[in-house]
């Protein structure tokens, strides 16, 4: 990938919300595509081989995200969500927060269209990347009455479209939002973290694509991976704590006000 855009230079270049708005040009880039159904979600004998190789590590650094939606777009593209519905495996959410305690929260269209907003006194502006937290306590995989969803050996949760009944249970039982029923296979889905490619040692395709380095993934038993040196060092936050559900999915600099 090329050099990457900081915060900052998005700053200078006039991308802040409540001036200009945020105006990204449709940059068409070329992720590494591997071969296989988009679905992936039916786990083969030889990712489980690998199990005890993997244990994998998300990390998002809320300060990177400039809310260009590259993710959200990347996303659809390789895991077969259809780009013309308002169901995604991963979002954006934009959160505007006024002097009088205020917080205006929106993701028009998962956050591929974020437009200018204003916000009178508005004092600070963030956005926060979301998906599946691929939790360690799942409560959506316990209410699946056909066995359907599952943990993986390698800690991901995933869907099993051939059983899926489309009964929506796991929807409602997920407290994040994260699952959806596929308008077409009429089947749960969700993000996977793209388990298809990371299972080949590819990224996930919203990692791969992110301009800013604002999602960052790994294997953490490789030497030296990015995810367990933050994980090591930083301050890093999950969604929802109390609930008790073990998100994996780590936050750098998230505002308390992030539900
Ligand atoms: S975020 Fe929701 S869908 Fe994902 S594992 Fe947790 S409860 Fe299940
Ligand atoms: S996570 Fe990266 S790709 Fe997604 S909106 Fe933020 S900056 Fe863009």
């Amino acid at each position: 990938m090329g050099k990457q855009i900081t915060r900052r230079d998005f700053l200078k270049a006039g991308g802040q919300i409540l001036a200009g708005g945020i105006f990204f040009s449709a940059v068409s880039m070329v992720i590494p595509r591997v071969a296989g159904s988009a679905d992936g979600d039916i786990v083969n004998s030889k990712w489980q081989q690998t199990w005890a190789k993997q244990t994998w590590g998300f990390v998002v650094d809320t300060e990177k995200c400039i809310g260009c939606g590259m993710c959200v777009k990347a996303c659809k593209e390789e895991n077969g969500v259809p780009m013309d519905e308002e169901v995604f495996r991963t979002w954006v959410e934009r959160y505007v927060m006024a002097a009088g305690g205020q917080t205006h929260i929106d993701s028009p269209n998962g956050g591929l269209d974020f437009n200018a907003i204003t916000i009178d006194n508005a004092k600070k502006s963030f956005f926060v990347p979301k998906l599946c937290n691929q939790c360690d306590n799942p409560p959506c995989t316990k209410v699946c009455p056909v066995g359907a969803t599952y943990k993986t050996g390698d800690g991901v949760v995933l869907v099993d479209g051939e059983r899926c009944i489309g009964c929506r249970y796991c929807i409602q039982a997920c407290p994040y939002g994260a699952r959806f029923l596929h308008p077409q296979k009429k089947t749960a889905d969700k993000c996977t973290w793209c388990y298809h490619r990371i299972t080949k040692g590819l990224l996930p395709a919203c990692v791969q694509v992110c301009p800013t380095g604002a999602r960052i993934f790994a294997n953490l038993q490789t030497p030296g991976n990015p995810v367990s040196r933050l994980l090591e060092t930083k301050r890093v936050d999950v969604l929802k704590p109390a609930l008790g559900t073990e998100p994996m999915v780590y936050y750098m600099g998230l505002d308390k006000v992030v539900v």
